[in-house]
């Protein structure tokens, strides 16, 4: 039968505008990646076409002979990669690990203890419009205000006063190591169990180049998109065989049905490159890379939050040049720089503004940026807020003239070429 170039030009078709926006913007959304050419190849393979509810030599369907092995090997691979016992990889994203694992160690109505959403956790850790803010009594922490950090001993004082079934730590927007065995003494204080999110790190959690906290948490989920640079979906881990049966059984049958077998083909592909002494070497990059970015921004003016970065992100403080998150990202896109407006802790702009934009290194170290490249982006993008302090709609001379250096920087380094 046709491929979808003859079968749907319209889907054909922005699908070829996407590949060349990719192509030649330069991505800075902290939560994204590039993937191989393996892994793309394996998610869009005919695994789809099957299903396969239960796990592996034990399911409800037949025909699983070849599913069971790829599904095997992500399992292997990604225990490998973490150190840990036990590996769910059929959880559709990491919204629906979460999800699972709330529904395996708490019942509606018990209270859980996370991170808020306006001092860089996720809306899955308690948040008022998701199902973990709207089913449970959802208690949130914060950061401190005198330097963006977690406060360990605030953590403590509202686990003791609230007394959590259930301790979320782990970040969307969080630049700086997290302290894993203090949480887990808070957990252990209470009698809480601890549920580390280490999506946004993942990739850097695999290689040692942050630590991990897989031998501390009752359980660890995480998505398999942003640092360790897989297909989209989320994983979750645990060491402890009684919390693995529950959390299979709420993985499916309780929250989802099918997996998705050319998805966790696609997992198993990128549990194999990142096991590669290459991926180790590349996460160290995108450190670096932060760094050196945070680096440009500083001495150009702004401030960055906790005042720089031990992993992948930035959290840049816009207010020193009097600029805001939403105006500064739409200009950095008319640039061809791609990033989100973030609230910076405390901020007394609305989420739709915000005083704060994200960055992140992944996706443009995995293209091949190293230190050099990143910091011509970081005046590049530099250019762009300056212009905007006196001509806040954007100057368009300006900003085409940024657009052409990024060009000329992505073009350097081609995309699936
Ligand atoms: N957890 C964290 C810490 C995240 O940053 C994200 C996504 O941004 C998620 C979970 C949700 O993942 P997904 O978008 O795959 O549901």
């Amino acid at each position: 039968s046709a491929g979808v170039a003859q079968a749907d030009p319209a889907v054909n078709a922005a699908m070829g505008h996407e590949l060349q926006r990719q192509r030649e913007q330069i991505e800075l959304i902290a939560s994204e990646n590039i993937v191989s050419r393996a892994v793309l190849e394996a998610q869009g393979s005919v695994l789809t076409n099957k299903y396969a509810e239960g796990y592996p030599g034990k399911r409800y369907y037949g025909g699983c002979e070849h599913v069971d092995v790829v599904e095997s090997l992500a399992i292997d691979r990604l225990r490998q990669l973490f150190g840990c016992e036990f590996a769910n990889v059929q959880p559709h994203s990491g919204a629906q690990a979460n999800t699972a694992v709330m529904l395996a160690l708490v019942q509606p109505g018990d209270t859980v203890l996370g991170m808020s959403l306006s001092a860089g956790g996720h809306l899955t850790h308690g948040a008022k419009p998701a199902l973990s803010g709207k089913w449970f009594k959802a208690v949130q922490y914060g950061v401190r205000r005198a330097d963006s950090l977690i406060d360990y001993d605030e953590v403590e004082a509202l686990a003791v006063e609230h007394q959590p079934k259930l301790i979320i730590a782990g970040f969307s927007a969080y630049p700086r190591t997290i302290d894993w065995a203090r949480f887990r003494a808070i957990a252990d204080k209470v009698g809480a169990f601890l549920m580390v999110d280490m999506a946004h790190v993942a990739g850097l959690v695999a290689t040692g180049v942050y630590p991990s906290p897989v031998p501390h948490a009752h359980v660890t989920t995480s998505t398999t998109h942003k640092t360790l640079r897989g297909p989209r979906g989320g994983v979750i881990l645990t060491n402890d065989a009684e919390i693995a049966k529950k959390i299979n059984s709420a993985v499916f049958p309780g929250s989802q049905g099918g997996p998705l077998m050319h998805v966790i083909a696609a997992k198993a592909v990128t549990f194999g490159e990142a096991l590669q002494p290459s991926f180790k070497a590349y996460t160290e990059q995108v450190v670096a890379n932060a760094q050196a970015l945070g680096a440009v921004l500083k001495a150009g003016g702004l401030d960055l939050v906790t005042g720089g970065t031990d992993n992948h992100l930035l959290l840049v403080d816009l207010r020193p040049l009097g600029l805001k998150g939403n105006t500064t990202e739409v200009a950095l896109e008319r640039a061809g720089i791609t990033c989100n407006k973030n609230g910076i802790p405390f901020d007394d702009e609305k989420p739709t503004i915000t005083s704060g934009i994200r960055v992140g290194t992944a996706a443009g170290t995995t293209r091949g940026f190293g230190v050099a490249e990143f910091e011509e982006i970081g005046r590049l993008m530099l250019e762009v807020f300056n212009q905007l302090k006196t001509n806040p709609d954007g100057d368009a001379a300006t900003e085409a003239s940024v657009y052409a250096r990024v060009k000329a920087l992505t073009a350097r380094f081609p995309l699936y070429a």
